[in-house]
């Protein structure tokens, strides 16, 4: 039912600022026991080697240690013919009618949202994990976004076996990839097996498959000798250290499973800066929410629900009937109602 033609994966690298020598200072060897990494390895020869799709453009700036990801934001892979939306994202986890429960999202709705995101090329290990929110927490070689398990503050899981499929549309297709409501910001929530499955080798650990926000590598489901790896394998973040085809000295990185939940990425253990989303800042103007992570529960992008909510205090009955959700499940989603919000300082 979906369209995944043969692609595409051919390096569109570009290395504008040339490779300083500062990026030639290799770290240490990687596994050290007890402490993987925890001087920081550069990653860009292995970010040089990996399967970046035409539509993804990788910038090196050698002299921030970062590198800049660019792309349309859709698959390169394409997209299914139609997806399941839920009528009243607030109901999750889903009832089992989805007939009477969800719309149809055609495919060719899904509009390209553009991916800008600049992440460390040194990334820092460290023991606390700090917990993966709703949203962005990564980028995938085929331009498309990467995100946790979950679709709600409840932890609704939504990959693979989870998954809702009605009348020939699925919530997730079968990249374990879905829109959000409105058609935009095309996201992982588990292994993309339409770009595993184009690259992986039997019998060899899987190759990379994007970057996460904390500037670590992630892989589909493949360790080494191609062995199935399940997350009784893997730390709480869903990772470990071994060698991997772009990291031969071995790395730090993390595999999304097919085994069972987490499916994608819960935590990450390297070091991060700030949020991976754009959009307003944290706590923003008074009273404001955590516009992406409440965009993400109403499955509407992040500039529409900031559309919606206008300026000044927010009219919610107005915004929700924009959105076209109801007014219970955007005051829901807005975890600090703007008419009872605190006042700035406090
Ligand atoms: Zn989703
Ligand atoms: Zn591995």
């Amino acid at each position: 039912m979906a369209h995944h033609p043969k692609t595409l994966y051919g390096a569109a690298l570009i290395v504008a600022l040339g490779m300083g020598a500062g990026a030639l200072l290799f770290a240490l060897p990687a596994c050290v026991s007890g402490a993987p990494l925890a001087g920081g390895v550069d990653t860009t020869p292995g970010i040089e080697r990996a399967n970046w799709a035409d539509n993804v453009t990788i910038t090196f700036a050698p002299e921030d240690e970062t590198f800049r990801y660019e792309s349309d934001g859709l698959p390169a892979g394409g997209v299914a013919d139609a997806y399941l939306v839920p009528d009243d994202p607030s109901t999750m986890p889903f009832i089992d009618d989805p007939a009477d429960s969800f719309w149809t999202l055609a495919g060719d709705e899904i509009v390209a949202t553009p991916i800008d995101v600049t992440i460390t090329t040194r990334p820092v290990y460290v023991e606390e994990p700090t917990l993966t929110d709703l949203g962005q927490i990564g980028v995938a070689i085929d331009g498309a976004r990467i995100f946790n398990d979950y679709e709600d503050r409840e932890r609704t899981v939504v990959a693979l076996e989870d998954n809702v499929v009605h009348d020939h549309a699925a919530f997730v297709d079968e990249c374990n990839g879905h829109p959000l409501g409105d058609g935009t910001t095309y996201h992982y929530h588990g292994v993309p097996t339409c770009i595993s499955s184009e690259l992986d080798v039997p019998g060899q650990h899987s190759y990379m498959i994007g970057v996460l926000q904390d500037g670590f590598p992630v892989y589909a489901d493949k360790g080494a000798g191609g062995e199935v790896v399940t997350s009784d394998d893997l730390d709480e973040c869903g990772g470990h250290v071994e060698p991997t085809p772009e990291f031969a000295d071995g790395i730090y990185h993390y595999h999304m499973t097919a085994d069972g939940a987490p499916y994608s990425v819960d935590c990450y253990h390297g070091e991060v800066e700030a949020p991976a989303r754009r959009g307003p800042p944290p706590g923003g103007p008074p009273g404001r929410p955590d516009v992406g992570a409440a965009a993400e529960r109403l499955g509407v992008s992040e500039a529409a629900l900031v559309e919606a909510l206008g300026e000044g205090p927010p009219d919610v009955e107005a915004a929700a009937a924009r959105l076209g959700v109801s007014v219970e499940a955007l005051r829901e989603a807005l975890p600090s109602p703007p008419d009872q919000a605190p006042p700035r300082g406090q």
